[in-house]
């Protein structure tokens, strides 16, 4: 996307917030597989799986997290992050509107089949 560092792919971890991660959730969440730590994007993207409608998230890395980043992770960095993203944030979201297929038969309009709590 133009200018905007994009990965694809990344394991989210949610964790109850909204205080931050100590660095010993930090080093356990990477043990697991995790990439990304938010307080954010969960139970919806469940809740969008079981009733198989579409559904994406776009996660803002705001800081590395306690034990990665040098010092301390605060408010005033991640506010000062989200303030610089909000217009990328906003492109994205209006280039995903205009390229989405609402009539599409995707994978997720049929998530539940073969399982027990098929339609
Ligand atoms: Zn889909």
């Amino acid at each position: 996307m133009a200018g905007i560092d994009v990965k694809d792919g990344a394991t989210y971890c949610c964790m109850e917030g909204p205080r931050y991660e100590t660095r010993a959730e930090v080093k356990m969440l990477r043990m697991l597989g995790g990439d990304i730590a938010g307080h954010t994007s969960f139970p919806e993207q469940v809740l969008a799986r079981e009733a198989e409608i579409c559904y994406a998230s776009i996660g803002i890395v705001s800081s590395m997290a306690a034990g990665i980043e040098e010092g301390h992770v605060n408010a005033g960095v991640v506010e000062d992050t989200m303030e610089k993203m909000f217009d990328d944030v906003q492109q994205i979201l209006m280039n995903a509107i205009e390229l989405t297929d609402v009539d599409e038969d995707c994978w997720c309009k049929h998530s539940l089949e073969g399982t027990v709590h098929q339609k």
